[in-house]
């Protein structure tokens, strides 16, 4: 059984779905220990429950500790059951990470998947639907598997109750891919998402994104979900290159004024721009996993790697044969390398 210390590194949530992923692939057990102990509220949080519950049940595993609060979980999977799944969160947590533990497994398993899932589908610190749907997944794509997703309602802290479904097609292996021209870009977007809220909010977001950018008032829609659960706001920049699409998110939350939630989105969107490089820092731990698994040797080029990737790709070194190679290639330029040991 594989011993993971859930306090090295960042010390977050994603040493745990990282593992839960893993396990289902390898069908080799963990027990992870000191779970989440690096942030301000360590052990299992709803969010992470719900993760563990979806691993659970496609993996028709043993677990012991998975309750709320938990600093220890023991996980045996037992095969891989691809098939229609529903999770719910039950809370604003993320959706949009239930659905990254589950996914690794499920691209290559032996038959199409199904999912709904529930919860927040636009939460600060975690890939909004957006970023799942136009960055991430027509990556994986290109690596053999299809998946089609669609957003039924967003869910925004506090209330959540966000939907969404995802269809997966599975291939028997994942081809190798290399990610290291961004190309030219081809177009922009600038959405705001808004619930329950004056639209004077939307407004000023989009004027911010137009003076910083310097995008044009045709390329920015502010948009308001019908019967949404709750109030909720989030400012959603998409910029289409030729070989990857870079989404930037940020998030209203109350007493943070619209220039300032925009004027995020805009630097993060920036530092990309300027880096020159496809991969952005979230995109950059996203697909470690699948490339990973593909067998080959996979090389993306990115912005400086986060802590956040050094972990997990000590996480994944734990469960395959492979190893990462973090290199700089500039001031802003890194090259990161994964390939069987
Ligand atoms: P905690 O550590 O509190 O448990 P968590 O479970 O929410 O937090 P983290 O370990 O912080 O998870 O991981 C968050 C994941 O969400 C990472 O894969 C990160 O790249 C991704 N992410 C965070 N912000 C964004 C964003 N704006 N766009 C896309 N992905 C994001």
């Amino acid at each position: 059984m594989i011993i993971i210390d859930g306090a090295q590194g960042e010390g977050g949530g994603q040493i745990l779905r990282s593992a839960l992923a893993l396990s289902l692939v390898t069908q080799m057990p963990f027990r992870l220990e000191n779970i989440r102990a690096g942030r301000r509220k360590p052990g299992l949080l709803r969010q992470h429950l719900t993760a563990v519950e979806a691993a659970t049940r496609v993996g028709a595993a043993k677990t012991t500790g998975a309750e709320l609060g938990s600093m220890t979980l023991e996980f045996h999977p037992n095969g891989v059951t691809p098939g229609d799944y529903r999770f719910a969160v039950g809370t604003a947590g993320s959706a949009t990470l239930v659905f990254q533990t589950i996914l690794p497994p499920l691209l290559i398993a032996q038959a199409p998947s199904s999912l709904v899932l529930e919860g927040g589908t636009h939460n600060p610190f975690a890939p909004p639907f957006e970023f799942l749907a136009r960055s991430f997944t027509p990556l994986i794509e290109r690596m053999g598997p299809r998946i089609e997703l669609k957003l039924y309602q967003p869910g925004f802290f506090p209330a959540g109750r966000g939907r969404f479904a995802a269809r997966i097609e599975p291939v028997r292996q994942l081809k190798c891919m290399d990610l290291l021209e961004r190309g030219l870009v081809r177009q922009q977007r600038a959405r705001v998402l808004s619930a329950m809220l004056p639209p004077s909010i939307g407004e000023r977001e989009l004027a911010v994104v137009q003076t910083r950018l310097g995008w044009g008032k045709e390329c920015c829609l502010a948009e308001s979900p019908v019967n949404p659960a709750g109030p909720g706001n989030a400012l959603l920049l998409e910029i289409e290159a030729d070989h990857v699409t870079g989404v930037f998110s940020s998030f209203g939350e109350r007493s943070r004024s619209a220039e300032d939630v925009a004027t995020q989105a805009c630097q993060d969107a920036s530092v990309w721009l300027d880096a020159g490089v496809p991969v952005d820092e979230h995109l950059a731990d996203q697909l470690m996993i699948p490339m990973a698994l593909s067998g080959g040797e996979c090389s993306y080029r990115t912005v400086e790697p986060s802590l956040h990737s050094r972990t997990n790709a000590e996480i994944i070194q734990r469960f395959l044969p492979v190893r990462f190679r973090f290199e700089q290639e500039s001031d802003h330029a890194w090259r990161v390398t994964v390939g069987v040991k």
